[in-house]
Parts: structure tokens; C-alpha cells; sequence
């Protein structure tokens, strides 16, 4: 039996930290409507924002994905201040590490990044080896038939951002709830353990609501002004429960990513106080609280909702690789790990934000492909300005429009991890 009717100006299908910052950037700029926020978690965060290493750069090759970062740097710097809550912001810096192929690109990279307002610093072999306690740049040190198998070069050069860091989007998504909800005298209902079962749409294709299904609860309808969908890797999987045609989905496919936790493999001081770390084939690691905290996309990753973790994917492969580089890291043994998922944009590894071109009064802030958590505090600002104005004023998002995609008018991003 479906209950009766309700109504909301406004409903956003996910509470994580892209859900929060929309809400609270739309209360701030002035957005009186109502709100109401559904997510199946038993609180807010537990998706993949809860699972991410939280580093934050400006260093991309995508201009929006700069202009996007330089001021999400500036929001989550003044995060405490404004928001009251402390978010772990630690500006240690990143450092992105180069064959010699990619070197000899940096140059041009380098004047695009300076155009965006990002801070960065060209590091040689030698400051490599002195900010990383054991890494060794050269390959004179690895078996050469290992060297080739891995695919292994001398790494010649590495570029640090300095403005970039790390901090912790589950605090983040709290406060800027919490914030979004105490703060304003218009209603926020925060709608958790219900699971949405359909965005509803009209004949002429305009979202007009919800229907959902609390874990205890009859089966209700919620019409709406807008539907904005923050709902990460799930996103497509309902909008075909939808009845959504194909071509209006979005390229958008579920993908595992892990994380694994171990010591330092040394006493050496300089752990505490690295960069976070890109070197072969995409192995990043920062510290952690007194650890290491280390990541390494399968290529080969499925588009699939399984988060299984693998230790022996560590074992195996992350350390093996890893070791090489540093040999050190051959005794940093799992201490624990986590497994979560990658909204990725297939096509170009960027984010979908804006209205959606075929189905008015739908909003979307999915697909960040691994870079939502640094991301989202500044799309939240763009779209709470698309909506009370028609525009964005602050970062133009325009080039990650859905539309793109149809148009054949990419964003391809190369630095993803
Ligand atoms: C291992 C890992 C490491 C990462 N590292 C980084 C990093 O270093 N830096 C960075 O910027 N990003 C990183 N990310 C990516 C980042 O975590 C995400 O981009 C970001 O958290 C997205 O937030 P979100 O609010 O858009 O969505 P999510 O956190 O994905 O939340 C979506 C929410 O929607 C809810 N939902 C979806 N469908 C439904 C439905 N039908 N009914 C009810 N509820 C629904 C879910 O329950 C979920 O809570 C990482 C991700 C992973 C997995």
C-alpha cells in the first residue's frame, strides 16, 4: 500500500560528502526551500566516502579539474573556521613521480598548472631520494629481467604540489549535514535506511520525485522540484529501475579500489613527514596516523559492486612492486585494509555535474571517478549557484556537463589513481 503524498522542493538521493556539500552550499547561499535527504545507510557517510584516502591535489591535467581543486584547497583550509568541526587537514604536499617519456611533457603541464593558481615545485632524483627515506630513482639496483617485467624505468624527475594534502571526508560530510541542518530555519529531513527504489519522471521526461522504501516502512511516493542524485556507483543501477532509455544513463561503471595499512618500514623520522606518493604503476602511499596508508588501482577492475578485500592483492602484487622501489617496504607487513568503489567515468575520468540535458529537474553530482572527496566542497558551491541563479559564478562546471558525452566533447584526465 503506498502512503500518502509528500512534498519537497528540493530531495538528493546520497548523504555522503557530495549530498552534504550540496546541501549546505544551497542553505548558505540563500536556497529556502525544503530538503529532504534519503540514503540506505544507517547514518550519514557510509558509502565510499567513508573508504577514501582523503588526499586532496591541484595537480591534473584537466584544467576544471585544477580550477576545482585550487578552491576546494581554500574551502577545506578554512574548513574549521567556518564549519567549526576539525577535518584532519594536513597540506603535506603530493608528489607525483616521472619516467622520462612523461618528463619531457612537464614543461608544457607546467604552464597550463600555473594559469590555474597551482603551487608546485620541480623535484630531481636527488630531492626524490632524500623526501622518501629508501626510494631509489635508478634501476641499477633491480634484476633486470624484473625490471622489464614490471615494466620498471629510472625515474628522472617529480613534481610536488604544494598546496595539496590530505584530510578526512566523513567529517566533512557530518559537519556540512549538521551544519545544513541546525543552522537554517527551513526544514532538512535527513531520511536514513530507506532505500530509493525509482526516481519517478512525468511524460515529457521531467524528474518529479521519489519512491522509497524504508527498512521498516511501507513503500512511499515523494514528489519533488528537484531530484539531485549524489548517489555515487549506484547511480545508473537506479536510474534503470527508472525506466531511464540507455542512452540517457551515464557512462559511469562500479569499480573496486583498496586500501591497505601498514608500519613504516624503518624508524627513519622522514616517514612522518611525507608527501603523499605516486611512483610505478600508480602506487600511491601517505602517511597515516604512525602508518602507512597505500593504494594500487587494479587495472583490470570489473564494473561490479563487489567489495571483497583482497590481502593477498598486497601480498602479491602492491608490496612486490613496491619493494622494488623502495626496498626497504619488502618487511611493511598488512597491519589491515578496506575495499570500496570508484564511480568511474569511463570515458574521460571525470565528474557528471549539472542538469541532466534530456530530463529537466534532474540534477547530477556522480561520477568522480576517485576525486569527489576533494572535489565535491567546491561542485557543492557551482551547483547551489546553477540552482538560485541559472549560472555558476564561482568555477564554471560546464565541462562536465552529462551533455559532453553525446557531443563528443571530453575531459580526458591522464593523473588518475
Ligand atoms: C578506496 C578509495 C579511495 C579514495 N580516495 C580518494 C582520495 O584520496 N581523494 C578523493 O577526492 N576521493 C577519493 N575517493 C573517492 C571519493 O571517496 C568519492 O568520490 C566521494 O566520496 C564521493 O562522494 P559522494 O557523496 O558523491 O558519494 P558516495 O560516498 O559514493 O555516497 C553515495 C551515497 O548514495 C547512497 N545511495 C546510492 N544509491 C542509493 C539508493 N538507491 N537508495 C539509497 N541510498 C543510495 C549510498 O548509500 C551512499 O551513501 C576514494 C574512493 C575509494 C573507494
Amino acid at each position: 500500500m503506498e502512503a500518502i503524498l509528500k512534498r519537497f522542493d528540493l530531495v538528493v538521493v546520497g548523504a555522503g560528502i557530495g549530498g552534504g556539500s550540496l546541501v549546505y552550499n544551497l542553505r548558505k547561499q540563500g536556497f529556502t526551500g525544503s530538503i529532504l535527504v534519503v540514503d540506505r545507510g544507517d547514518a550519514v557517510a557510509t558509502g565510499p566516502t567513508a573508504f577514501s584516502a582523503g588526499g586532496f591535489r591541484n595537480l591534473w591535467t584537466t584544467p576544471i579539474n585544477q580550477q576545482l581543486c585550487t578552491k576546494a584547497i581554500g574551502i577545506l583550509k578554512g574548513f574549521q573556521d567556518e564549519m567549526g568541526v576539525a577535518i584532519g587537514f594536513h597540506q603535506c604536499g603530493y608528489l607525483v613521480t616521472y619516467y622520462a617519456k612523461s618528463w619531457a611533457k612537464i614543461p608544457q603541464a607546467a604552464e597550463i598548472w600555473a594559469a590555474n593558481g597551482v603551487n608546485f615545485e620541480l623535484l630531481d632524483p636527488a630531492q626524490i631520494e632524500t623526501r622518501i627515506p629508501g626510494l631509489q630513482c635508478g634501476v641499477a639496483h633491480i634484476d633486470p629481467d624484473v625490471c622489464e617485467y614490471l615494466g620498471f624505468e629510472a625515474i628522472v624527475g617529480g613534481v610536488l604540489g604544494q598546496d595539496c594534502g590530505s584530510f578526512d571526508p566523513s567529517q566533512a560530510a557530518v559537519a556540512y549535514f549538521e551544519r545544513a541542518r541546525n543552522d537554517f530555519a527551513q526544514q532538512l529531513v535527513l531520511q536514513l535506511k530507506t532505500e530509493v527504489q525509482a526516481v519517478t519522471f512525468d511524460v515529457s521526461g521531467r524528474a518529479t520525485g521519489l519512491r522509497l522504501k524504508a527498512a521498516h516502512g511501507p513503500e512511499e511516493t515523494v514528489a519533488a522540484g528537484i531530484v539531485a542524485l549524489c548517489s555515487g556507483p549506484w547511480t545508473n543501477e537506479l536510474l534503470q529501475r527508472s525506466g531511464l532509455p540507455e542512452a540517457d544513463l551515464m557512462p559511469i561503471i562500479s569499480q573496486k579500489r583498496m586500501m591497505f595499512i601498514t608500519d613504516f618500514p624503518d624508524q627513519d623520522p622522514r616517514w612522518q613527514a611525507i608527501p603523499l606518493t605516486i611512483i610505478d604503476q600508480g602506487i600511491y602511499f601517505k602517511h597515516e596516523s604512525g602508518h602507512l596508508m597505500i593504494g594500487k588501482a587494479k587495472g583490470d577492475a570489473p564494473d561490479s559492486f563487489d567489495t571483497t578485500f583482497e590481502p593477498q592483492y598486497y601480498i602479491e602484487e602492491v608490496n612486490q612492486v613496491m619493494q622494488e622501489r623502495i626496498p626497504s617496504t619488502a618487511v611493511c607487513k598488512l597491519k589491515s585494509g578496506w575495499a570500496s568503489l570508484y564511480d568511474t567515468t569511463a570515458p574521460d575520468h571525470n565528474a557528471i555535474v549539472g542538469w541532466h540535458e534530456n530530463h529537466p529537474g534532474l540534477l547530477l553530482q556522480v561520477g568522480y571517478s576517485g576525486h569527489g572527496a576533494m572535489e565535491s566542497p567546491a561542485v557543492g558551491i557551482g551547483l547551489a549557484e546553477l540552482v538560485l541563479t541559472g549560472n555558476y559564478q564561482s568555477v564554471d562546471c560546464h565541462p562536465l556537463r552529462w551533455g559532453r558525452f553525446r557531443e563528443g566533447d571530453l575531459n580526458v584526465e591522464k593523473i588518475v589513481i
